[in-house]
């Protein structure tokens, strides 16, 4: 088998830019609080400030609408739970309806359950279709019965399982004709798909420097000026008092440099990069017949046909009659490095809510694989994956009934 190895995990982390690494190295070698008043801490925060102008302005964002965190997991369980109490005086929920499409990332998920089980919200969670994408007639006639003041909406912007892009423009007109708040997740969108805060009308926006080329640990939620937002990290008072915590400058400079380069070729190195995907999914499909992409694809499965809804550097496949476990590891033996997609708890891979709300038969849903492309990508990782697949799943297959 291949002695190349083809990294082909990109929706996980995409491996990052040097100019972002040279910008880390470079800032974390000075020394400075941004808070302090000296001349070390004042350089610091001018390259916070700078990075923070940077970033808003390559979001349509206004500086004063960035908040730092640690990465898109802490800006959700912000947008969530800070959007529903909406003020840190006093307790119970400003706004005690949280609804979130049932393909979210657990980020946005897990606050949610959290707030009905443990502040008595009203989770409600809205179906999708084959493809992923969220029933806006749902929305509407969820919105309809309650006051819609009270409510809380969380639709992603792009999945990071299936690459389905939502409807995030219906999504926010929808919402805010009946006065609800609307934060996305676009961790997987940002640097591959148009994102512009402003234009969109949303109240919050996640986004993480891991996915752009940037370093793990350093991401920000982007929230409309005058929006009620409780903050759920308390101390120093930093960014403005909706996240404490000293801030990382030379993360945040990696990030802003980062953002800037992803957002810079966007839309050339997304076609290019959808060019590899589709020869990636037309080779496997060749190398395995019976294998079914997953998401919007046209003739994927019925009910996907929508192929310009989809992240250009997303492949989701399932292999019938193979584990994903067994694929996984297979591929990795074979030098290529993919995922499920799905969470994996101590190496222990769980079923995906995903593919189960688009109504994908448990058995079907074990054999994922999502291949996800990125800005390294090229015609050899493509080759490396279409030569191996065949083998690799021949070998999960009498696995499976082996076992
Ligand atoms: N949201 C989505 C859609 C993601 O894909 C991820 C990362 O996998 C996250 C949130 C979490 O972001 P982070 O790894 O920066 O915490």
């Amino acid at each position: 088998m291949s002695e190349r190895r083809a990294y082909v995990d990109h929706a996980a982390t995409t491996p990052a830019r040097p100019e972002a690494v040279a910008a880390f190295a470079e800032e974390a070698a000075r020394t400075g609080n941004p808070s302090s008043v000296h001349d070390a801490g004042r350089g610091a925060r001018r390259v916070v400030e700078e990075s923070r102008e940077l970033v808003a302005d390559r979001l349509g964002a206004h500086p004063t609408e960035v908040v730092f965190t640690s990465g898109g997991t802490e800006a959700d369980n912000l947008a969530v739970t800070g959007l529903a109490r909406g003020t840190d005086e006093g307790p119970g929920l400003r706004r005690p309806r949280v609804l979130v499409s049932a393909v979210e990332h657990h980020a946005v998920l897990d606050p949610a359950t959290h707030l009905s089980a443990r502040e008595g919200a009203e989770t409600v969670v809205l179906p999708v279709d084959a493809t992923g994408r969220v029933l806006l007639d749902a929305l509407d006639e969820v919105l309809a019965r309650g006051a819609g003041g009270d409510s809380v909406v969380s639709v992603m912007w792009a999945n990071n399982e299936v690459g389905t892009v939502q409807p995030v423009a219906e999504v926010v007109a929808r919402a805010r004709s009946r006065g609800a708040l609307v934060h996305t997740d676009a961790v997987q969108a940002v640097g591959r798909l148009p994102v512009d805060f402003a234009a969109t009308g949303l109240d919050a926006l996640t986004v993480s420097a891991h996915k752009v080329g940037g370093p793990v640990g350093i991401g920000a939620l982007l929230v409309r000026r005058g929006v009620p937002l409780a903050p759920l990290v308390h101390g120093g008072g930093q960014e403005r008092g909706l996240r404490s915590g000293t801030l990382p400058a030379a993360l945040v400079r990696s990030f802003a440099v980062a953002l800037d380069l992803a957002i810079a070729g966007r839309e050339a190195e997304s076609a290019r990069v959808a060019g590899l995907r589709d020869a990636l999914v037309a080779g496997v499909l060749r190398e395995v017949p019976d294998a079914v992409v997953r998401g919007p694809w046209p003739g994927g499965h019925p009910g996907a046909r929508d192929g310009l809804a989809r992240l250009p550097g997303n492949a989701h496949l399932t292999f019938p009659g193979c584990e994903s476990e067994a694929l996984l590891f297979g591929l990795d033996r074979a030098g290529v490095a993919a995922s499920a997609g799905s969470a994996c708890q101590a190496g222990v891979q769980q079923a995906s809510h995903v593919l189960a709300a688009m109504g994908v038969p448990d058995a079907e849903a074990r054999g994922a694989v999502r291949f996800s492309l990125g800005w390294t990508s090229t015609d050899a990782d493509v080759e490396a994956v279409v030569g191996v697949i065949a083998e690799v799943v021949a070998r999960a297959r009498a696995a499976a009934l082996a076992g």
